[in-house]
Order: structure tokens, then sequence, then C-alpha cells
């Protein structure tokens, strides 16, 4: 017992301190000490640590205990993603980004019922994350380039890396099915055939599957906005 009290007397006449392992020192577990650090004047004892986030780091007992270090750098890296978030928050990508998860996901918002009933959704990396986003769409062309648009491909399928572009109106409109099921593209192919004088108007609908009351608008020019229809 007094060898033990010795023990400890002694180290702690020598100032030091011993660390045990578990030791919690300032919300950090302490695993093992090892080399110190070498400053210009002094040598600073260096312990590994366990991160509440599950890595092991090393750093100097005095920059843990001063908290000037509280994280394996993860805290840091945290925190400098939602400053980098932050600095987007006002630019055209981030309303971009924002636009495209209310639309999804906002029943408050005006398109949210087509876009519900049709099942369209953002990836699950997109919807968590702006950085991801910015990142995926950010090298694809037309990006940032007035009049073009974030465009999915195929317009049944979601938000995702692989069904995207920037495109402009004409190309999104060519793209978006009308409530009938036709694009854009079906509609002047519908007026050309029709114009050609070769098929009736019955054969036609029946081949593009719509009805004779729709076919006949088309050929009229009565329901489709004009402005896209080349
Ligand atoms: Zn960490």
């Amino acid at each position: 017992m007094g060898g033990i009290l010795g023990f400890f007397l002694i180290f702690t006449f020598m100032g030091r301190i011993e660390y045990i392992e578990g030791e919690i020192i300032e919300g950090l577990e302490f695993t093992v000490e090892v080399e110190g650090k070498i400053t210009k004047d002094k040598k600073l004892r260096q312990g590994v640590f366990k991160c509440t986030c599950g890595n092991l780091f090393t750093a100097t007992f005095k920059s843990i205990k001063s908290k000037n270090t509280k994280s394996c750098g993860c805290l840091w890296l945290a925190a400098r993603k939602a400053q980098k978030k932050h600095d987007f928050i006002n630019t055209p990508i981030y309303k971009v980004w924002a636009n495209m998860k209310t639309r999804c996901y906002n029943p408050n918002s005006k398109d949210y019922v087509n876009y519900n009933s049709h099942n369209i959704s953002v990836c699950e990396e997109w919807k968590n994350s702006f950085l991801a986003f910015y990142r995926d769409v950010k090298d694809l062309p037309n990006y940032g380039i007035k009049g073009y648009s974030l465009d999915r491909i195929n317009n049944d399928g979601n938000y995702e890396p692989s069904n995207v572009r920037w495109a402009d109106k004409y190309t999104q409109a060519n793209n978006k099915k009308f409530r009938n099921g036709l694009t854009n593209e079906d509609i002047i192919e519908i007026r050309k055939l029709h114009k050609s004088g070769l098929f009736t108007q019955r054969k036609i609908a029946t081949d593009f599957n719509i009805g004779y009351a729709t076919m006949s608008n088309i050929v009229n020019n009565k329901i489709y906005d004009t402005q896209v229809v080349r």
C-alpha cells in the first residue's frame, strides 16, 4: 500500500500525471500515450484518443485540455461543410436544389400533385445533401447557362445522377408528356402525318392511341402551346 502511495507521490512531485486507458478527458476517451510532439522549445506529451465518431487520433494533451482539439477533425469538417452550404444559399444552383425537393416533397407546392402522382422522387444522396447534388450536376453540359434548367431525361424517372441534364425550354417541352401520354414530338409528328394527306385522322389516332376528339384538337392547333411546337 505504502509502495503504491510512494509511487503515486513520486509522479505527483515530478508533476507528471499518469493517464489511465479509458479515461475521459474533455469528452474524449484516452487510449494510450505515445511519443511526445517536439516543438521548438519543448516536448509536448501526446496521446491517442478515441473521437466521438469512433476514429482514433493523436493529439497533445495540451490541445485536448485547452479544448483546441475537440475531435479527430470530423467536427471541423462538418462545420466547414455547413459553412460551405451556407455560402451557397443565395445562389441559383441552391435554388434549383431546393425547388427540386419542393416539387417532390412539399404538399404546398403547385407541382406536388403532379410529381407525387407520378412517384417522382429525389435520390437519397441528393435529397440529403446539397453538396452531393452540386458535385454531380455542376460538370454536366450547359450548367449555369441562362435559359437552361434541370431536366429529367426520362420523364418518368427520378432526380438522380443518371437521369438529369441541363436543357433549354424547347428540349424540356419536347420531353414533357401531356396528360394523354403524348410528347410534343408526337404532336409535331401527328400534324405532319395529317398534313401529308396520306392518312385519315382515325388511322393516325389509332396509331398514337388517342381519341378522335384529341386528334381533332391537335390538327386544329387547339390544345397545345404552339410556341414550342415547330
Ligand atoms: Zn471524429
